[in-house]
């Protein structure tokens, strides 16, 4: 990938999420929009907080109850999300979009071997026979390089060290065939050296398998080895999105340079470094979402919303400090 836009799978516009709170309504997205295009990698990348998980679950349409998409529309594939009914949203999860989470001891079941996880969620996208379904199960715990997988076939996951049971949720999350992959923080739990095997997994199944990786995280590390491109979030906005090379080796917008001034490394961002954190989307009125934290602030952020400013052709940032053309 070149970091320019492939064609695209998955086109998020305008996206707005609100949650019902003790303390009123509180709007947690904001306006999101995002591509991931065939066959490619997208980071979204920020703090706790900062909506990316909102973000994957409005795709998947998951939204936790007092929620509710309040705007906007979620094109996979060409087919608009929104307008499917939900035996045909269902149909989509997994076998079309598959997702996989931080915690793998969550994603799996206790009591049941993960062989015959595998095997069922086979069953259930492909309609196989039982001993179809087993046979598929073993390739794909082979695909996902599961150590000595025959013997753990018939395992639990409690048998397993956290790196295993991240390999049998891949395994899981394959058996559809999908086309995306929505990782959410894939490799948080685990240390560095396992970290770095996942990632390298990921990689191998993206390109097997052909699928697109929309891969969320707050580790600038993992996105410098897995990502073509990237999109920042913050208080529920896409601040800064372009090519990965071209964000991480060039940030404007001032909330992107202290994260990466928090990780001279390029690893994972220094809670509370730079003062820098989720806003509080309940008290933001009008002006910059990052105001109170700029460095950079000037009279114009507390009066207006920044756009978009084009600072290269793929590349953009939001914030009325950055030079370039202003995409409206
Ligand atoms: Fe800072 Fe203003 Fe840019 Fe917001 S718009 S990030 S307050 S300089």
């Amino acid at each position: 990938m070149t970091g320019e836009a492939a064609r695209p799978l998955l086109l998020v516009e305008n996206l707005g999420v609100e949650f019902a709170t003790d303390a009123g309504v509180v709007r947690v997205l904001d306006g999101i929009g995002l591509n991931v295009g065939e066959g490619e990698t997208v980071g979204l990348v920020g703090e706790s907080g900062s909506g990316k998980t909102v973000t994957a679950r409005s795709i998947m349409r998951l939204i936790p109850e007092r929620g509710r998409i309040c705007s906007g529309r979620i094109v996979f594939g060409g087919t608009d999300l929104f307008s499917l009914d939900t035996r045909s949203m269902r149909r989509v999860r997994g076998r079309s979009i598959a997702m996989i989470f931080q915690e793998p001891t969550g994603a799996l079941n206790p009591v049941l071997t993960i062989g015959y996880q595998v095997a069922a969620a086979v069953r259930h996208h492909h309609g196989v026979s039982w001993s179809e379904a087993r046979a598929r199960a073993r390739q794909l715990l082979e695909k996902v390089q599961l150590p000595d997988c025959g013997a753990r076939f018939g395992a639990y996951a409690h048998e397993m060290s956290g790196g295993m049971q991240q390999r049998v949720t891949i395994a899981i999350a394959l058996a559809g065939g999908p086309r995306l992959l929505i990782a959410d923080e894939p490799t948080a739990s685990l240390d560095v050296t396992v970290q770095a095997r996942i990632l390298q997994l990921l990689r191998e199944v993206r390109d097997e398998f052909g699928m697109s990786i929309l891969l969320i995280t707050h580790d600038l590390g993992v996105v410098n080895e897995l990502c073509d491109r990237v999109a920042v979030l913050y208080s529920g906005r896409v601040v800064e999105e372009g090519p990965r090379s071209a964000v991480l080796g060039r940030p404007h917008h001032p909330y992107t340079q202290g994260l990466m001034g928090t990780t001279p490394s390029g690893g994972r961002p220094v809670e509370g470094t730079m003062g820098i954190g989720p806003h509080a989307v309940a008290g933001y009125r009008r002006g910059c979402p990052f105001l109170s934290r700029c460095s950079k602030a000037m009279p114009i952020c507390g009066e207006m919303e920044p756009g978009p400013a084009r600072v290269s052709r793929h590349h953009r940032a939001w914030c009325h400090a950055v030079d370039g053309v202003r995409a409206g």
